[in-house]
């Protein structure tokens, strides 16, 4: 069967992925609660909605990457979600990150309708959206992982089926755990290097193919060094994030330290009003403790 698609949310990770399943030649109608966020899309050939329900109505596959888990309830099950709209038989992919937990409540309201869903959510930033290299973690009914693949593919290079409905949401939270450590990590590490003395661009260049290398320093320590804070993945976003992290773990009576502390850090962040940028500006924290800023540039060289 020929599937039609649908996509709902065009933010920073939407607009990419929804690119790359038009490139990939899949029919596609669009929805975004900003209705100039759709106007790119529309020009690279995809249908405006109307609403979510009606996106749902005109698709056989409806994917969703909204922010939050009462983000994704809104859309999915509230007035002209896409319950209202979809047929028997329609799959959702919920590709946002939300609660493990509230993810097995959404399938069970939506199978009630005959609607199967996968939670499917990604990792590997604004960069993997937009090239199609993400990695994707699917909960869900293998039948239906199947059916969407071809989708999946056009979206991302490692897809993993880990399981059934929310072990997708629980194996990104792994990720996020991962994701903000190396955050802590590169944050201490670049300022240690500025206080040594050494040249920050070589320090970057040295280490970040070796053993303390990560896809953050790869990716954020250049624009750390930059003072670049616009967002890849923006700062609230990240504190949703670690704050499911530790709403599973208490859940699950798991210790969290690092995690919890990171948690406060960004805290300290958003308290001053600096939510909408990049989750690399973590380090903005640690220099307020240390008494000093990153600056990338060279020993002896003048401020300019
Ligand atoms: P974003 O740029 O802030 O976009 C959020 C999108 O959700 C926008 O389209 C927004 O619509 C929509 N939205 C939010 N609340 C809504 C509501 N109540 N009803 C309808 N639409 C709503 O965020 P993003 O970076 O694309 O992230 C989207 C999801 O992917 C999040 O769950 C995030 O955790 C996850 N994610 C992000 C990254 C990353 O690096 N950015 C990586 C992996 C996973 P408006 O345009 O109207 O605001």
């Amino acid at each position: 069967m020929r599937e039609t698609v649908g996509f709902i949310g065009l933010g920073i990770m939407g607009r990419g992925m929804a690119n790359n399943l038009l490139r990939a030649g899949f029919p596609l109608r669009v929805w975004n609660r900003t209705a100039s966020r759709m106007d790119e899309l529309v020009q690279a050939g995809a249908t405006a909605g109307s609403s979510p329900a009606d996106v749902a109505a005109q698709s056989s596959i409806v994917v969703s990457c909204v922010s939050d888990t009462p983000d994704v309830e809104a859309v999915l099950l509230g007035p002209d979600g896409v319950i209202e709209g979809a047929r028997p038989g329609t799959l959702v992919i919920d590709m946002s990150t939300i609660s493990p937990q509230a993810t097995l409540t959404i399938a069970e309201q939506l199978a009630a309708k005959e609607i199967a869903m996968l939670d499917a959510p990604v990792s590997g930033g604004s960069e993997g959206a937009t090239r199609g290299t993400l990695s994707i973690m699917i909960g869900g009914d293998a039948a239906q992982v199947e059916r969407a693949m071809p989708l999946f593919e056009a979206m991302g290079k490692t897809i993993t089926h880990v399981g059934g409905a929310g072990s997708g949401q629980t194996v990104k939270l792994v990720n996020q755990i991962l994701v903000v450590g190396n955050a802590l990590a590169m944050s201490e590490a670049l300022l240690f290097a500025q206080a040594g003395g050494v040249d920050l661009q070589k320090t970057v260049a040295a280490v970040s193919q070796g053993a303390g290398g990560s896809w953050m320093f790869t990716n954020r320590a250049p624009q750390i060094l930059a003072r670049d804070w616009r967002p890849g993945f923006s700062l609230d976003l990240q504190q949703k994030d670690v704050r499911l992290v530790l709403d599973a773990a208490q859940q699950l009576g798991v210790p969290m330290l690092a995690t919890s502390l990171i948690f406060n850090l960004y805290r300290t962040l958003q308290v001053r009003g600096l939510g909408g940028e990049g989750n690399h500006a973590l380090i903005k924290a640690l220099e307020q403790l240390a008494g000093f800023e990153v600056n990338g540039r060279s020993p002896g060289e003048a401020a300019s």
